[in-house]
């Protein structure tokens, strides 16, 4: 039998769908690569233990609209993307999704917005994402910078046709305007990306907290303050996790992560000055 893919959940008056893209997981080594040496004892498994990661895309349906977060790494891209594929299992159909939003500006995250001819995927969705981000990874002086990093043909290509495009169809939030529907807001949460957001949905008084990047495992919850290879600023993404956690627990929020083992989803609790994180378990 073919595991579960989607998972259903209410948040507030909402129904909600975790959503997974892809998995198949980074050994430890890569993941923790960077932890200091007296921190290892931390980490329960040997360095070539391959980790249970997720690509795990948010679906919200507020009443009014169907609002997607992240698209995953599409089909076209030559990605093994399964989100429309699971769309299609919820009978719920491309054209249906009003809007998209963006949580940074890496391809496991915008490949599946476009086709590689580049029409939009979700051809009726109105297609979000943080202006200074954009202003940032949208440019040609982002090309050059893709350029000199290893394999920096195969990305600039993935961006020439997956994100570049994107220009024609983007609208922006930011600072002064950070609301991408009622309820549903971004949250600057730099450092993983140049300028990487969370998103906070709250219906009815329920908070949840998609936290895109920012954690990319669970014991980055205990440990923020170590440094993963791939984020660009690590004292922006420990200030990010630190701001992440207190807001989660301030709120009780349920949590969303996009690459924790799906669904990804779960509540942080604090006990004697510990976190403790207490996954949603699939039944
Ligand atoms: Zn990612």
């Amino acid at each position: 039998m073919m595991a579960a893919e989607t998972y259903q959940f209410q948040l507030g008056g909402w129904t909600c769908w975790s959503i997974q893209d892809e998995n198949g997981g980074p050994p430890v080594s890569d993941l923790f690569g960077e932890v200091p040496p007296q921190d290892r004892h931390f980490i329960p498994y040997p360095d070539d233990h391959v980790l249970d990661m997720s690509f795990n895309c948010l679906l919200i349906h507020t009443g009014d609209e169907y609002i997607l977060l992240d698209s995953g790494n599409g089909v076209d891209s030559g990605g093994d993307g399964r989100l429309l594929q699971n769309l299609a299992t919820l009978n719920i159909t491309p054209d249906q999704i009003n809007a998209v939003v963006l949580s940074h500006a890496h391809g496991d995250h915008y490949a599946g917005m476009l086709h590689s001819s580049g029409a939009k995927v979700f051809p009726n969705a109105r297609y979000v994402m943080w202006r200074d981000e954009w202003l940032y990874y949208g440019t040609d002086e982002h090309r050059e910078r893709e350029r000199q990093r290893p394999n920096g043909e195969m990305r600039v290509q993935l961006w020439e046709t997956y994100f570049r495009p994107l220009e024609k169809y983007l609208t922006f939030v930011d600072a002064a305007a950070p609301q991408i529907a009622p309820g549903i807001t971004a949250r600057p949460t730099p450092g993983h990306s140049k300028h990487h957001i969370a998103i906070e949905v709250a219906a009815q008084g329920e908070t949840l907290l998609y936290t895109g990047d920012a954690f990319l495992h669970p014991l980055y919850f205990q440990h923020p303050e170590w440094r993963f290879r791939n984020d660009i600023d690590a004292t922006d993404t420990e200030q990010s996790r630190r701001t992440l956690i207190a807001e989660a627990l301030k709120k009780n929020a349920l949590i969303h992560s996009f690459h924790f083992p799906f669904p990804g989803l779960g509540h942080l609790v604090e006990e004697n000055g510990a976190l403790e994180w207490q996954p949603v378990m699939l039944a």
